[in-house]
């Protein structure tokens, strides 16, 4: 079979294919997007370069495409799909004054004993942060015999 070379626009990639020669003008999908990259016909002027063992179309803006969009640098670490400039993690939201205080309520009925979760087991003051972080249902146990 012979080799084609195919253009992914989104990418701005070059690459090759072998593929027989009744279906080489066919589109083949981008190895780096999944996308239809069409091919480049030996008579047409296409000029590229290689940078960071990627074939690049001249002009190279220095750039890389992920899932078609551009970013600076290649993905190099986590899930294949995910790119840290395309899928930045979401940023912890800010507790509020009011939820720090309900936190510190926890904290001091904790520390008397008065708090349990859903299985009415007791709460430590040190475990309240991480209980209501994980959405762990908090009350306040009432102690026996006793009352407000
Ligand atoms: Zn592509």
């Amino acid at each position: 079979m012979p080799l084609y070379e195919y253009f992914c626009k989104p990418c701005n990639g070059i690459f090759e294919e072998l593929r027989p020669i009744r279906e080489a003008t066919d589109p083949v999908p981008c190895p780096q997007c999944y996308k239809d990259a069409a091919r480049i016909m030996p008579t047409s002027f296409a000029a590229f370069t290689f940078r960071d063992g990627y074939p690049r179309r001249i002009p190279d803006d220095g750039k890389f495409y992920h899932l078609g969009k551009k970013v600076s640098r290649l993905v190099s670490s986590g899930r294949p799909n995910e790119h840290p400039e395309v899928n930045k993690p979401e940023p912890k939201p800010r507790k509020t004054k009011g939820e720090l205080q309900e936190l510190k309520e926890m904290r001091q009925a904790a520390a008397k004993g008065q708090l349990s979760d859903l299985y009415g087991n007791a709460v430590r003051p040190e475990e309240v942060p991480a209980a209501v972080e994980q959405g762990k249902g908090l009350r306040q146990a009432t102690p026996r015999g006793g009352g407000e």
